[in-house]
């Protein structure tokens, strides 16, 4: 499509009251929606059928992967971000955090009523988990390494209202910004926290029990799912605990070693 095709056809979804349009496939992991550029669609003129009976899909626009990214870059290209309903009861949206050529990235599922607060990911009671989990693990196991030097971000920057699951349209759209920061970083592994991370990266509808203690992929990147450290954080959870710990403590040595 040429761009003014492009206009014409926002104009006209914009004429119908349409604010924001995207192209949806709702299981569709990160990688792939990343890729999504215009759907083909045809000339819409006066008199075209489409104005009594507009097509259903269309597509939009997420910026893609940019020459000589970077986080930085990234996060001017959020900036102070509409595209999904999560923005509407957001205080502050939350990026990422940690080392930017990190050699191993976590990937959770969206900020909590403290990271929300704080504009930082995973510094909540899950948070404080997480940073045991990476540094208790780590000194048991003769790994010098502390939190600061990973990088930690999540599927969606934006707190979801009463912490629900993030929505697979939300997941899309946003996804096309953690997209950027793993290609950005370019880790020697990923670790996925939770299942809504596993679906992001791996476009699985497996839960994390099938899925934890091997190693899965994204691109060429090695991932392993794992449990989300506020599941750990239920009392009846203990043996998950030890689950995630197995999990990291294979990770850190096959980043590490
Ligand atoms: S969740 Fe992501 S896409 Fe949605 S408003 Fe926030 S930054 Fe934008």
């Amino acid at each position: 499509m040429t761009k003014d095709e492009v206009r014409q056809y926002l104009e006209f979804y914009r004429d119908l009251g349409v604010k924001s349009v995207y192209r949806r496939q709702a299981s569709a992991p990160i990688e792939r929606a990343a890729e999504i550029r215009t759907a083909p669609v045809p000339q819409i003129t006066a008199s075209s059928p489409q104005l009594t009976a507009p097509p259903k899909q269309i597509v939009v626009v997420p910026p893609l992967e940019p020459a000589h990214d970077n986080l930085l870059k990234i996060m001017e290209d959020i900036g102070e971000c509409k595209r999904c309903r999560l923005h509407e009861g957001r205080n502050r949206l939350v990026f990422g955090s940690g080392n930017e050529q990190a050699r191993l990235v976590f990937v959770g599922e969206g900020p909590g009523a403290d990271e929300d607060a704080q504009g930082l990911p995973f510094v909540g009671r899950a948070g404080q988990l997480l940073t045991q989990m990476i540094e208790g693990t780590a000194r048991k196991e003769g790994i010098p390494l502390s939190r600061p030097d990973v990088y930690i971000c999540n599927v969606v920057k934006c707190r979801p209202p009463e912490n629900r699951t993030p929505q697979p349209d939300e997941m899309e759209i946003c996804g096309q910004f953690l997209y950027r920061q793993l290609m950005t970083i370019r880790p020697k592994a990923i670790c996925a926290l939770g299942s809504t991370a596993a679906k992001a990266l791996l476009g699985t509808k497996d839960g994390v029990t099938r899925l934890r203690g091997k190693w899965q992929q994204w691109r060429d990147i090695p991932v392993m799912v794992t449990y989300h450290p506020s599941y750990l954080l239920r009392p009846y959870n203990q043996n998950a605990k030890k689950e995630a710990w197995e999990d990291l403590k294979m990770v850190l040595h096959y980043v590490y070693d």
